[in-house]
């Protein structure tokens, strides 16, 4: 993971800063869902309004990532730097892949698609260690 502010230095609502940390605290990526299951823990009577709406200001202000694969509810993600995700086809686990991607992908992809190059994204899907044993 890259190198993070200390979250009681964000000038963050307690609200927030729960929802922010239990973002970093998890080397997963959560939905909506979990994360407000883990934020009633920290925080109970926090509702569910209100981590939906960190969420979008925590996205908003860089501090968190948000990614969907078309289907199923977005997840969001503690690491805010470009990077790619593997996923289980069995399992649904999804791991970070920080990992750069050789040139010559991003060239001919860009050829292909006459699209200028905003961002590029790769989705392993496979089975992962613990599927495949
Ligand atoms: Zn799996
Ligand atoms: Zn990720």
């Amino acid at each position: 993971m890259s190198s993070k502010e200390n979250i009681k230095d964000l000038g963050l609502t307690k609200q927030r800063e729960v929802v922010l940390q239990v973002i970093r605290d998890k080397d997963t990526h959560l939905t909506a869902n979990e994360v407000f299951d883990k934020a009633k823990q920290l925080l109970p009577g926090i509702s569910f309004a209100t981590v939906y709406n960190s969420l979008r200001y925590l996205k908003e202000t860089g501090l968190i990532g948000e990614i969907s694969f078309g289907n199923g509810a977005s997840r969001f993600d503690a690491l805010t730097s470009r990077h790619d995700h593997a996923i289980c086809t069995n399992c649904g686990k999804l791991v970070d892949m920080e990992i750069e991607l050789p040139a010559e992908i991003v060239k001919l992809a860009t050829k292909f698609s006459k699209f200028k190059l905003e961002s590029i994204e790769l989705t392993l899907r496979g089975l992962c260690p613990e599927c495949s044993e």
